[in-house]
């Protein structure tokens, strides 16, 4: 039914999807304004210079879910009076929450639909992943957008333009508009899936139509834009800031954005399981918010030294009627607790290092990680991914500019080997990268 809806609305005229666009804001702003929050009992993004672990906040925290929630009933035999007792807990892992859907919140909730938010992602296989979410976290990390884009210069009420994955104009769409302005945000929605050398002046126009300050949305998105500005060499003024969520984003992606909008780029750091958690400064570092307790631990589960990498592992201190505690997110990072420089003064992850998952399965099980490097000889390409089909065979997808160097693919298949071994390695020209079920973009797709 939904999908019906769906196809309807892509396909109507724009005037109809304005307003179903609108109709739908209207709903979504109630849900999140439905509960009356007193933002002043919680951490967020501007209380900063409080003391990082707090026992008597993490001891509640704890408490209440051992007491509630079914899952989580072994929490009673655990005392977190320090930073090391509380990585005893066990991890709270991705196939744990598969297996425990309906175990993993408060027995107070009375109605599900009223104080859950259920979500899905895509999870590490590619298999969407089904969690609830306490409705409070969802209305606070809203709160926590908005203080964060004060932060970065934006004035939160005015216009603004985004480009994500939520679907506006039916994929084989050829012509403008790839986008749908919602009146109530005074936001202009954008399609991440039509921006091409084609179509990006198209953006561009309707940009300078609707005169956003600032920006928001996935980085494959805004990079796409930006690389196909600066091959033109146009350069679009206006923002204030981009402020990017959802995937991952290079140093080279954000510079080239930073080049063809001339305005700083900050990227946000979350997961849809437990909300945003760390924020970009100035410095490029990843400062968590006071809202979550962020670790970087080993393959057992313990903390590594700052400097070190390590898995990132999430608590979300908001989520007491659905508590992620421990989660552990599959993103590899590195902790710093020394001052950054900036006027943020919450720890922070100096990088985000791909994803745990992103690596190549030889045949003898050997993972490969890093496997941005295969790629190094490669000339003239604006983008590239690594397809796994099965454990003999891998098969790289470029989008290549006219630089494009048929014969640096050559080394680029003799270098993959050496990391790869005994695997057919191919390569071939393609249009548009594979997308996950959610839309996002990943580099490495392992398809088994
Ligand atoms: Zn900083």
């Amino acid at each position: 039914m939904k999908s019906i809806i769906s196809n309807i609305y892509i396909n109507s005229p724009y005037i109809v999807k304005r307003l179903f666009a609108n109709l739908e804001a209207i709903r979504r702003d109630k849900y999140r304004k439905s509960e009356d929050i007193d933002y002043s009992n919680f951490r967020t993004f501007k209380t900063v210079s409080q003391s990082y672990y707090n026992v008597s906040l993490v001891e509640n925290f704890i408490q209440e879910a051992a007491n509630n929630v079914p899952y989580y009933e072994f929490l009673k035999e655990y005392t977190t009076h320090s930073e090391k007792e509380f990585e005893n807990i066990p991890l709270l892992t991705k196939e744990i929450v598969r297996g425990n859907l309906e175990n993993l919140f408060s027995k107070n909730v009375v109605n599900i639909n009223q104080q859950l938010w259920k979500g899905s992602s895509s999870g590490s296989t590619g298999m969407p992943l089904k969690y609830y979410r306490d409705k409070q976290s969802v209305t606070i990390e809203r709160k926590q957008y908005n203080d964060f884009y004060t932060y970065c210069g934006c004035d939160i009420n005015d216009k603004s333009v985004r480009i994500s994955g939520v679907k506006v104009a039916s994929f084989n769409k050829k012509r403008p508009p790839y986008w749908v302005y919602i009146d109530r945000y005074k936001q202009l929605q954008c399609s991440a899936y039509h921006i091409s050398k084609e179509t990006y002046k198209d953006y561009i126009r309707a940009f300078k139509k609707v005169k956003p300050t600032y920006a928001t949305g996935f980085p494959s998105g805004w990079a796409a834009l930006a690389e196909a500005m600066i091959e033109d060499g146009i350069v679009y003024k206006g923002l204030n800031a981009i402020i990017t969520d959802s995937e991952g984003l290079s140093l080279e992606k954000k510079e080239k954005i930073q080049k063809a909008f001339a305005c700083p780029v900050y990227q946000t750091y979350g997961l849809g399981e437990v909300g945003m958690c760390s924020v970009q400064c100035e410095n490029g570092n990843y400062h968590i918010l006071p809202s979550h307790y962020v670790e970087v631990v080993n393959e057992n589960g313990n903390g590594v030294e700052d400097g070190n990498i390590g898995e990132i592992v999430v608590t979300d201190f908001n989520s007491s009627k659905a508590p992620f505690i421990r989660y552990a997110t599959g993103d590899m990072g590195i902790m710093y607790r020394t001052p950054c420089g900036c006027k943020i003064e919450t720890p922070y992850l100096s990088n985000i290092v791909g994803r745990i998952e992103d690596y190549i399965l030889t045949k003898d099980n050997r993972k490969v990680t890093r496997v941005t490097q295969l790629l190094k000889p490669a000339i003239g390409i604006n983008e590239s991914q690594i397809i796994q089909v099965s454990r003999e065979e891998i098969v790289i997808n470029v989008i290549p500019n006219e630089n494009f160097d048929k014969e640096s693919m050559k080394l680029v298949v003799k270098n993959a080997k050496e990391f790869v071994g005994d695997m057919n390695v191919s390569w071939r020209v393609v249009d548009n990268l594979e997308r996950m079920p959610s839309g996002k973009l990943k580099f490495l797709i392992r398809k088994f």
